[in-house]
C-alpha cells in the first residue's frame, strides 16, 4: 500500500541544531570574560539501559558546546541517604550550575525527596516543586521542565500559532503532561489534560488543534484520534519490536494532520537541547550576567 504522508515534519533534529549552535556561539563570547566554564552533572543510579543512552547524549552534547559535563552513576541499591548527600554535595560546590537527576529512580528511592533536595538554582530539570510553582503562577524565573519547554520552541520555530487554539494534553505526569499544558496556557491556548480515566478520549483529542501525547503507550494515537489539519506533537519514546516508536501511529497520523513530529528526531533531541540552554540560563544567573 502507498503511504500518503501529507503532514509538514516539525523536525526536531534540525530544530535542535540550531538552538544548540546558537548556545555554543553564546557560551564562546562568555567564556572569554568568565572565570569559569558552566558545568552540568547528571547522577545516574542503576544500570537502566535506556537511561544510560539518555545520560551519555546530554553529557556528549554538553561538551559539544563547550560546557563542563560529568556523569556521577551509582549502583541500583544506592540507598536514599547517600543519595542525598552527594546531592547536597553537588548544591554546594559552586564549579557546578546545573544538576540533573536521571528519572526513573529505582524504587526504594524517593524521587520526590531527591528531586527536593536538588538546589532549585541549579535545577536544570525544572522539576523542583519550587520551579513548577513559579511555572505555575507564569513567573519567568521558572526552570521550564526540558520536555515541555523544548516542545514550544519546536511549536514557535514552525511559527505554529498557540493562542485561542485548543490544545490537547494526553498524559499529566508531573515530568512532561502537566507542565505542558501550563506552558500552552501562557502561549494563551485553551488546555484540556486527558489520562488513563478520560471517558471517550478519542472525542476529545480530535477536538484539538494542537495534540501532544505523552503516554507511553507506543502508537496509541491513530488518525481516528486526530482532527483533520490539527498540529501532532508525540513526546512517547517506546521500544517496540526492537525499534524506538512514539505514542503516535505516524503512518496514519501523518495522513490526517498538518504538522507532526517524528520519533526520534522530533521530541528528544529539543529536549536535550532545551537542557543545555536551561544549564547556560541558570550559569549566567549565577554569575549576575544580563540577558
Ligand atoms: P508517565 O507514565 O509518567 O505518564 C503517562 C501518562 O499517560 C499518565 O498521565 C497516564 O494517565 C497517561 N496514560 C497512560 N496510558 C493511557 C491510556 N491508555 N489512555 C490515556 N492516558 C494514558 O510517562 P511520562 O509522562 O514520563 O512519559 C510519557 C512518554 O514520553 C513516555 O513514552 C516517555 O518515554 C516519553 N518521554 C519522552 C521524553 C523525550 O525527551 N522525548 C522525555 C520524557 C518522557 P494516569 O495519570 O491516569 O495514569
Amino acid at each position: 500500500m502507498t503511504q500518503s504522508i501529507t503532514a509538514q515534519i516539525l523536525d526536531g533534529k534540525l530544530t535542535s541544531q540550531q538552538l544548540v549552535t546558537s548556545l555554543g556561539e553564546e557560551l564562546r563570547m562568555l567564556a572569554a570574560s568568565q572565570p569559569v566554564l558552566p558545568k552540568l552533572v547528571v547522577v545516574l543510579v542503576g544500570d537502566d539501559p535506556a537511561s544510560q543512552v539518555y545520560v551519555g547524549k546530554k553529557a556528549k552534547m554538553a561538551v559539544k558546546i563547550g560546557m563542563l559535563s560529568e556523569v556521577l552513576t551509582f549502583p541500583a541499591q544506592t540507598s536514599q541517604e547517600e543519595l542525598v548527600s552527594v546531592i547536597r554535595k553537588l548544591n554546594a560546590d559552586d564549579t557546578v550550575h546545573g544538576i540533573l537527576v536521571q528519572l526513573p529512580l529505582p524504587k526504594h528511592i524517593n524521587t520526590l525527596d531527591i528531586i527536593t533536595t536538588v538546589d532549585p538554582r541549579k535545577d536544570v530539570d525544572g522539576l523542583h516543586p519550587l520551579n513548577l510553582g513559579l511555572l505555575m503562577t507564569g513567573d519567568p524565573s521558572a526552570c521550564k521542565p526540558c520536555t515541555p519547554a523544548g516542545v514550544i520552541t519546536l511549536l514557535k520555530a514552525y511559527n505554529i500559532p498557540m493562542a485561542g487554539r485548543h490544545a490537547v494534553v494526553l498524559g499529566r505526569s508531573n515530568i512532561v503532561g502537566k507542565p505542558m499544558g501550563m506552558l500552552l496556557l501562557q502561549e494563551n491556548a485553551t488546555v484540556s489534560y486527558c489520562h488513563s480515566k478520560t471517558a471517550d478520549l478519542a472525542a476529545i483529542t480530535r477536538q484539538a488543534d494542537i495534540l501532544v501525547a505523552a503516554v507511553g503507550v507506543p502508537k496509541m494515537v491513530t488518525a481516528d484520534f486526530i482532527k483533520p489539519g490539527a498540529v501532532v506533537v508525540d513526546v512517547g519514546i517506546n521500544r517496540l519490536d526492537g525499534k524506538l516508536v512514539g505514542d503516535v501511529d505516524f503512518d496514519s497520523a501523518a495522513e490526517t494532520a498538518s504538522f507532526i513530529t517524528p520519533v526520534p528526531g522530533g521530541v528528544g533531541p529539543m529536549t536535550i537541547a532545551t537542557l543545555m540552554a536551561n544549564t547556560l540560563e541558570l550559569y549566567k544567573r549565577r554569575l549576575g550576567i544580563q540577558q
